[in-house]
């Protein structure tokens, strides 16, 4: 007539347990015994860890690929850089004479009236690079 230490049968498992020892179980939305609530955490460890494995993020990879992608940044910069540099511009001129051309500045695109003859003017009006029908 005491209701603690009656024993009742478990509806999951069927066996019989102390009433006070029953738990809801949140899987069976039930209570079960204490044995059943046991066994489900077993199952439940065992299903964390092999999901754990799966979703394992290293995090030291992040400030790797970000450094990497500074240099990547710096290198693209001094690549262009240095093209600018090497390239060697290529001189535009129309032969209106046997002694002037219509010269067009390589640098600053200044477009003028050079005499080859007199070699004059030496340099560019504009920006005075130094004129020279050879590229
Ligand atoms: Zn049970
Ligand atoms: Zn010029």
């Amino acid at each position: 007539m005491n209701p603690q230490g009656v024993n009742v049968i478990c509806r999951k498992c069927k066996r019989s347990a102390p009433a006070e020892q029953f738990v809801m179980s949140l899987d069976d939305k039930i209570m079960v015994c204490p044995l059943c609530i046991l066994d489900s955490r077993k199952s439940n460890s065992k299903m964390t860890n092999s999901s754990h494995k799966t979703t394992v993020v290293s995090p030291v990879k992040g400030t790797a690929v970000k450094k990497s992608a500074d240099w990547d940044a710096d290198d693209d910069y001094l690549e262009r850089m240095n093209k600018q540099k090497l390239a060697v511009p290529k001189v535009e001129f129309i032969r209106i004479d046997a002694f002037n051309v219509k010269y067009t500045c390589p640098k600053c695109k200044y477009v003028f009236v050079y005499n080859e003859d007199k070699n004059h003017p030496k340099h560019c009006p504009f920006c005075t690079r130094l004129v020279s029908l050879k590229s």
